[in-house]
């Protein structure tokens, strides 16, 4: 496969391997604050409630990995809504009522969704780790399923927000491209087709690329990779400063508020603002993030 292997080393380049999860790429693009947060103040500023969104899609995730893991005979839609049933993640509801709906509702999703399925088609892999290496970065993530077909390997991924897929959100994936050469690494076989299967409406959205389309990936998550690796190194240096203001007594959980943080890490470390701050975890660690968009209750990113 043609990577970006070998055009190395540039200037600036990471001496060590940066090992990442494309998450962790894509947090450094989206937002550097957040990323600085999430992957590097510790103890991790306090994040705000959890999403009853996420309980949806974790709890169908969860449920749809654990039906491959059944016996055959036993992959029945019946048996999604049983395991989803079972594993029913209740947080950021507004009550319990709400929460009965959306029950029903994923129950709906998942069995509807295996009845699509052959079940004696098993995947290659369900909620497989894999993982890769080039010059630069070490990165490695999950895929919800990969399946092979023919002589290939199809990276699959599981969605249930409300929003309709189109094809550029398969090709732009800097995460399934990232899995895509990864899986083809890893177990010697040919991966270039991504799918994102949007359990709402059923719909199938592939892209198919090429040696150079996933070059091109790798070689995005190397740049990204090689500004957060020097990122992360300045943040270091700077926290180790004297300067650096006592943590409290040890097991004291602290939220890292603006006044404690040295100003260059402040301005390497820049808000994003948009209206994903809506949906920021550490929105209240962050003013302008605040001032940038509307409060959204736990239960608001649910489609009624
Ligand atoms: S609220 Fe917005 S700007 Fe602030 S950290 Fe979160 S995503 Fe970044």
């Amino acid at each position: 496969m043609n990577t970006v292997q070998g055009q190395l080393p540039l200037e600036g380049m990471p001496r060590r391997l940066y090992s990442c999860t494309p998450s962790r790429l894509n947090a450094w693009l989206d937002c550097r604050r957040r990323y600085r947060f999430t992957y590097l103040d510790r103890p991790q500023p306090s994040k705000g409630p959890a999403w009853a969104h996420n309980s949806v899609g974790a709890s169908v995730h969860n449920a749809l990995a654990a039906w491959w893991r059944e016996p055959y005979e036993r992959r029945t839609p019946l048996t999604a809504s049983i395991l989803l049933t079972n594993g029913w993640i209740t947080e950021g509801f507004k009550d319990a009522e709400q929460s009965g709906r959306w029950l029903e509702r994923a129950r709906d999703l998942a069995s509807g969704y295996v009845a699509t399925l052959d079940p004696s088609d098993d995947p290659v892999g369900v909620e497989r780790t894999v993982a890769t290496r080039t010059k630069v970065i070490a990165v490695s993530g999950r895929i919800d399923r990969l399946d092979r077909r023919g002589d290939e390997l199809v990276v699959v991924d599981y969605k249930t927000g409300r929003r309709p897929l189109t094809q550029d959100d398969a090709r732009s994936s800097l995460a399934l491209a990232v899995y895509a050469v990864a899986a083809s690494t890893m177990m010697r076989t040919p991966c270039r087709a991504v799918e994102l299967h949007h359990l709402p409406t059923g719909e199938i959205v592939e892209w198919r690329h090429t040696d150079e389309s996933l070059a091109r990936h790798l070689g995005r998550a190397e740049e990204l990779a090689t500004e957060a690796a020097a990122a992360d190194e300045r943040y270091r240096e700077l926290v180790a400063a004297p300067a650096r203001k006592t943590p409290g007594p040890p097991g004291e959980r602290q939220s890292a508020g603006p006044a404690e943080v040295p100003a260059e890490i402040d301005k390497l470390f820049a808000p994003s603002t948009g209206p994903i701050c809506s949906w920021c975890d550490f929105r209240r660690h962050c003013p302008e993030g605040q001032a940038a968009a509307p409060d959204r209750r736990p239960w608001d990113g649910l489609a009624e």
